[in-house]
């Protein structure tokens, strides 16, 4: 029998309805959660540098506005399903929601591949984007963002098109922009540094002692190289092992954060790193460290590899790690996993400052970013952690909860339900 094709979109469904449960919604609210409130399409014919017309398929996708304008990034794909773009708006609108962010969920995404076009194509690309969504785009409407192959030199072009459209400067349409456009000092680490503070919080609450202990990192790219320095810089942890596509490094006396990054960005990769043996990536899950980062893809904790875990806490900076298999077995074992959607809202909780500080034309001092996130991710955190005392729920059923019960909330409060 052909296995039925994975349908991310159903999955999100399927979250909402356990929560929906949970929660006794009644049936035109969790109606209204299961289905994005409104769906662009759009058809983009691109000149290509050799003079030729290719035509690419676009979407943009509000799940839902009822907290505040919907944000969202725009991922470039070959790929790229309307469905999946439906499932990441969705769960962006749980991550603002559990961040507890006055915004909404979207999402956007072409179908593409970004390796086989120039920059020229790109830029005409992305142009060609903005012109299709502009009438549905807008700092009181849907926040774009860098995502899977989109850049800040990508934002600041769509940024360019949208105000070259409606004649007004607008910094604030798009967030990830490079700085000397308006873009947020403290942008780049701001996703690790999130799940810094998460990982910080819940060992608090566990009494588990974090100085000198044991970290891993699957994935040592943006996420997994600033959750290694940021291990050492702010919760004085040691790392141990990390990997990238092309293989880990292990060594359980230590490995200096700074110098593995410095070897990747010379050589590509963390593979060769002197003092250090290699490793596998399924060798690296499953070594007895005190936190795990999976900082790298979906689905790499499954039914078939939980059980040989040994992490005290697992903060998944990457989205969908875990499968719910998997998610069951780690709670068996006792291992504190910080979900994805709250472990990695640093990205966007710093985005949305991003459009706090365009709509104000004043820039903060990199320690005030760090401040105001680290007071919203303990928060966030804080409250996660009392609805799964509350109810007895492991951290990922909690953070569902609380974040669909204030979309609800605020559905219910405008009248809409
Ligand atoms: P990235 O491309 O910078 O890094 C990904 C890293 O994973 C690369 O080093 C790559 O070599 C490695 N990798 C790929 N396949 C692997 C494998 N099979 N085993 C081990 N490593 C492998 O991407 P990123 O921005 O760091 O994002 C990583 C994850 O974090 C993604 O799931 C992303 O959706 C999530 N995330 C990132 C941000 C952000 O702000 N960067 C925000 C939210 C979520």
């Amino acid at each position: 029998m052909k296995a039925e094709p994975f349908n991310p979109f159903a999955v999100a469904q399927r979250q909402i309805d356990q929560a929906a449960e949970k929660l006794e919604l009644d049936r035109a609210t969790h109606e209204l959660l299961r289905w994005p409130m409104r769906e662009i399409k759009a058809t983009l014919p691109v000149k290509m540098d050799d003079g030729s017309t290719r035509i690419f398929h676009a979407f943009r996708i509000r799940y839902n506005t009822a907290r505040g304008p919907a944000k969202g990034g725009v991922r470039w794909h070959p790929l790229e399903t309307m469905d999946t773009v439906r499932a990441l708006a969705a769960w962006m609108t749980w991550k603002t929601s559990v961040a507890d962010l006055p915004l909404g969920g979207g999402k956007g995404g072409i179908v593409c591949n970004p390796k086989e076009l120039s920059e020229t194509e790109k830029e005409r690309l992305a142009r060609a984007y903005v012109r299709a969504m502009a009438g549905a785009i807008g700092v009181t409407k849907d926040v774009p963002a860098p995502d899977v192959y989109t850049t800040p030199q990508i934002m600041a072009w769509m940024m360019d098109e949208y105000e070259t459209i409606v004649g007004e400067n607008h910094p604030g349409v798009i967030t990830g922009k490079p700085l000397a456009l308006g873009g947020s000092r403290g942008r780049g680490d701001a996703t690790a540094r999130g799940g810094i503070y998460v990982t910080r919080e819940a060992a608090a609450v566990d009494n588990i002692n974090l100085e000198g202990a044991t970290m891993a990192v699957q994935g040592f790219g943006n996420a997994g190289q600033n959750a290694a320095l940021l291990g050492e810089e702010i919760l004085h942890m040691k790392l141990v092992a990390a990997s990238d596509s092309k293989g880990g490094v292990y060594n359980p006396n230590g490995i200096s954060a700074t110098a593995l990054v410095d070897h990747k960005m010379r050589n590509g990769a963390v593979k060769g790193f002197q003092g250090a043996d290699e490793i596998t990536n399924e060798e690296l899950i499953a070594l007895p460290v005190k936190v795990l980062f999976p900082a790298a893809l979906e689905n790499v904790i499954r039914a078939d590899n939980a059980e040989n875990l040994k992490c005290r806490i697992c903060c998944e900076l990457a989205n969908g790690p875990t499968t719910p298999e998997a998610d069951r077995i780690l709670d068996d074992k006792g291992v504190i996993v910080l979900p994805d959607f709250l472990a990695n809202a640093g990205g966007v909780t710093v985005s949305y400052f991003e459009q706090v500080q365009n709509a104000y034309n004043l820039y903060w001092e990199l320690q005030e970013v760090h401040w105001r996130l680290d007071k919203r991710m303990t928060q966030a955190f804080a409250s996660v952690y009392e609805m799964s005392q509350r109810n007895k729920l492991d951290l990922r059923e909690a953070a569902y909860l609380v974040a669909i019960a204030r979309v609800a909330e605020a559905c219910k409060l405008r009248g809409w339900v």
